[in-house]
């Protein structure tokens, strides 16, 4: 029987490890198939506090990996198949084992919707992100293609401007999903521009992005669009399909809880993008896991009481 299990090893994830293990409760991390979270695929980290130099994302997870251990977590390269929060104590199902648990921490995630073409995932961290806050820097004086038109798109589009020479949006409609307000701001960027009615279905390039590949839904017509990087924006899916019918969510999957991460069940807490659709930083879900381990602690303090 396990004090606590935390899922997942992102931000959230090794930060709930670093301070529930800094309460002496030895939890247990499965990490999922791989260590480390979306920070963990992207290659430079310059927003993180702390290092003025920057620092990668692996290099970034395994150092709070190795401090979460210093301090007595367990780490297992294990996914988590399938949960049954009604009993008591909470019962998990792992690729190889059973186990059961005082109290849950649930740090999942969220994975950006791809795009779902050919190109894509080999170009990932070569011209193809989902991040302009990590990676638009390394677009100065470039030409970017932005893809989706709602707040995320215009908003991530307007920051890419900074760096970039061009930014045109690639929007499968001809109206923008995103509000009146952000739609106005890119309207006045000179540098922003509009491919309407248009998908995306080829990326192509060797080492890094060239050209793309883009269908005009209306007409059926396809034209090459040569371009140094694309950004993705078509909405986030978080990783929260295992606790479907076992805890509270909104209708896109992303689980409720109160101000203090508490979710549903007692002794069940989220921390991280599993449950925050808006910051989406690195620091922010280290933040939540911190707060989501504090009131582990406190849930556990209350079992022992009773
Ligand atoms: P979103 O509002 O769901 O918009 C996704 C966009 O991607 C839509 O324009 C959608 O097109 C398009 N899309 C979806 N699937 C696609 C596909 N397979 N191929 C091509 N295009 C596709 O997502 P979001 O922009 O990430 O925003 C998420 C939430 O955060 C929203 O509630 C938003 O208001 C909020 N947010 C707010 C701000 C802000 O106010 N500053 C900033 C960021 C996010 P359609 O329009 O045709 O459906």
């Amino acid at each position: 029987m396990e004090n606590v299990i935390i899922i997942g090893s992102g931000p959230a994830g090794l930060t709930a490890a670093i301070y529930a293990a800094r309460a002496n409760l030895a939890p247990l991390v499965f990490t999922g198939k791989e260590l480390g979270g979306q920070i963990a695929t992207t290659t430079e980290v310059e927003n993180y506090p702390a290092f003025p130099d920057g620092i990668t994302g692996p290099e970034l997870t395994e150092a709070m990996k190795k401090q979460a251990e210093k301090f007595g977590a367990r780490m297992e390269l294990d996914e988590v198949v399938e949960v049954d929060l009604a009993r008591s104590p909470l019962w998990l199902k792992t690729q190889l084992g059973e186990f059961e648990t005082r109290a849950l921490i649930i740090a999942t995630g969220a994975s950006p919707r791809r795009l779902g073409v050919p190109g894509e995932m080999q170009l990932i961290g070569r011209g193809v992100s989902y991040c302009a806050t990590c990676d638009g820097f390394f677009f100065r004086g470039k030409h970017v293609l932005v893809v989706g038109g709602g707040d995320s798109a215009l908003q991530e589009s307007l920051f890419l401007t900074k760096f970039a020479e061009k930014v045109d949006i690639v929007h499968r409609r001809d109206q923008l999903r995103a509000g009146p307000a952000l739609v106005e701001r890119a309207r006045k960027n000179e540098k922003i521009g509009y491919i309407w009615d248009s998908v995306v279905t080829e990326i192509k390039g060797e080492a890094k992005v060239q050209e793309l590949t883009l269908k005009n839904v209306k007409t059926g017509e396809e034209t090459q669009q040569p371009a140094d990087g694309v950004f993705v924006y078509i909405g986030h899916i978080p990783n929260t399909q295992i606790f479907k019918g076992h805890l509270a969510m909104n209708e896109e999957g992303y689980l409720e809880v109160d101000e203090r991460l508490h979710t549903s069940v007692p002794g069940v807490f989220a921390a991280g993008e599993a449950h925050d659709h808006w910051f989406r930083q690195a620091i922010v879900s280290a933040g939540y896991g911190c707060m989501a381990a504090m009131e582990a602690e406190k849930y556990l303090a209350s079992l022992e009481l009773a």
